[in-house]
């Protein structure tokens, strides 16, 4: 029998991890999801966040270096690749991957922001739209 048995994680070592300079830029990122995820499994950053999370230090000037843009969305798509994101994620929300992760603040049910739907914008053909996740119990309250 295959048991699929699952623990917890401090979130605060992934946020750790995510800044170490020693490790690849994917890792990092998807670290940085795995420390900032909510039981949706998102784990959103305010613009430049992320680049600054995975910052460089400059050895002659000592200056804090972000993480440029083409890069940082080269270590979001290896992420994905290697399976440890969902290919969802973004520079501004990152998802870790259901399959593997679950759990976390707030509610599973919980809208995200930055991946929120707008069908009034998106389906001009007049079709219903029927949210997936919604859960009419859960999407009052037990937000933090
Ligand atoms: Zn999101």
């Amino acid at each position: 029998m295959i048991v699929n048995s699952w623990a917890r994680h401090y979130q605060e070592i992934w946020l750790e991890r995510a800044g170490d300079p020693a490790l690849p830029d994917w890792l990092r990122v998807a670290s940085a999801a795995y420390g900032r995820h909510r039981a949706n499994g998102h784990a959103t950053f305010k613009r430049g966040q992320l680049a600054l999370i995975l910052a460089s230090v400059d050895r002659e000037t000592g200056a804090v270096v972000p993480l440029d843009r083409r890069h940082l969305y080269r270590a979001i798509q290896t992420a994905i690749s290697h399976h440890w994101l969902s290919e969802r994620s973004t520079a501004r929300c990152l998802v870790v991957p259901a399959h593997a992760v679950t759990g976390g603040l707030g509610d599973a049910w919980e809208e995200c922001p930055q991946h929120v739907r707008h069908p009034a914008k998106r389906h001009h053909s007049g079709m219903t739209f029927t949210p997936k996740r919604h859960h009419p119990v859960m999407s009052e309250g037990a937000t933090q």
